[in-house]
């Protein structure tokens, strides 16, 4: 594209804008397989959008966050929860002049390998493969786009570069020694949390899991109402809620962008080497980081561990029990295209990604078609 003043390359763009520490495209360490750079759109757009179109990302509308489709229509799928992270981790992105193009990447990225059924789906597949390996959907993630979603013919997965695989390698483990993730791959992360937080306390009360004012018991929402209420005097319950929800994200990213910058502006670093070298962590003040946690411990013993979702969770572990069982006993049951993984990765490993790539909606259609008892093909 002609270089003239109704344009801006993306490096141009990038120099005008980025803080010196941010990820550069332009510093990118490229692809696993060199490709000619696109006219105007940059190396981690260009991720972004690759992931976007990717059927796994379309599968992400048929996976559960925490609650199911049979729970109702209203609340959050993989899908929503991954859009409501990009959007929130691009406000903390270009607020502190850091590269969006590759947190929005990283953001549709983070979830994509989550299998059906949630936590409860991946923490069964991890037990039925434990001597394969295990499972885990931060890895799964990277098997998607690495060896599984095709762009060319012969050329397995996506060609992501570098930052992006290694910023979704950095979430495998959060404990391992070394360097620091990027400010792009934290930021991400936070959001993360920022988001579920914020969506689950949204989800739990309007799916009458816990109301409003259980929900006050928590410091974060208390201060949530008493800024809702300081500011409107009349409101019904539905807009009580919906402020309050719109502050629990508003008080975690307006704390997590000034916290941020304080101590970014006391390290003063000149390049993202001297960022990864060093301890830095992109995280809420303590004081957040305390009610977020204290809101957290609430929503894992009232809502998610609530014995409405006990009763998914297992029926839905002892379905993908069997169901791993049954494929890795009948092989002939997994469809064509993953026979060649059979080969590629072993039995145990392919019949275990079958079914984790699959939506819950699927997943219960094959289980009638072929596990239950009575119906078995
Ligand atoms: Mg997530």
């Amino acid at each position: 594209m002609a270089n003239d003043t109704s344009t801006l390359t993306v490096s141009q763009r990038e120099q005008m804008l980025l803080a010196p520490y941010a990820t550069f495209t332009s510093a990118s360490k490229g692809r696993k397989i060199p490709e000619i750079e696109h006219e105007y759109r940059g190396a981690f757009q260009r991720d972004r959008d690759r992931i976007l179109h990717s059927s796994a990302y379309r599968r992400l509308s048929g996976k559960m966050q925490v609650f199911t489709g049979e729970m109702g229509d209203y609340h959050r799928t993989r899908l929503t929860h991954t859009q409501e992270v990009a959007s929130i981790a691009r406000t903390i992105a270009r607020t502190l002049r850091l590269n969006e193009d590759l947190v929005e990447a990283l953001a549709l990225l983070h979830d994509i390998g989550h299998p059906p059924y949630g936590h409860a789906g991946e923490d069964v597949l991890d037990e039925c493969m434990k001597s394969h390996g295990g499972f885990s959907h931060n890895q799964f993630a990277l098997t998607i786009v690495e060896e599984i979603e095709h762009r060319h013919s012969g050329q397995p997965g996506l060609n992501l570069t570098y930052e992006v695989l290694a910023g979704q390698t950095d979430r495998i483990d959060k404990t391992k020694k070394g360097l620091r993730p990027s400010l792009e791959v934290q930021l991400v992360d936070a959001a993360d949390s920022t988001t579920y937080d914020a969506h689950d306390t949204d989800d739990a009360i309007k799916l009458g899991l816990v109301s409003l004012e259980e929900m006050a018991k928590n410091r974060l929402v208390a201060e949530c109402i008493a800024r809702v209420k300081k500011k409107y005097t009349s409101l019904t319950e539905f807009e009580l809620q919906k402020g309050v929800i719109r502050r629990l994200v508003d008080i975690q990213v307006t704390d997590l962008i000034h916290h941020t910058a304080e101590q970014l502006a006391i390290r003063d670093f000149q390049s993202i080497d001297e960022v990864i070298e060093s301890d830095f962590i992109v995280e809420p003040s303590a004081e957040i980081r305390e009610q977020k946690e204290e809101l957290e411990k609430f929503l894992y013993a009232e809502v998610y561990r609530h014995p409405e979702l006990m009763i998914v969770r297992q029926q839905a572990q002892r379905r993908l029990e069997r169901m791993y069982n049954g494929f890795c006993a009948r092989p002939e049951l997994i469809p064509q295209k993953y026979q060649s993984r059979i080969e590629k990765v072993g039995l145990e490993k392919a019949a275990g990604h079958y079914i984790a790539g699959m939506t819950d909606r699927f997943c219960d259609r094959c289980y009638q078609l072929h596990f239950t008892p009575g119906l078995r093909s």
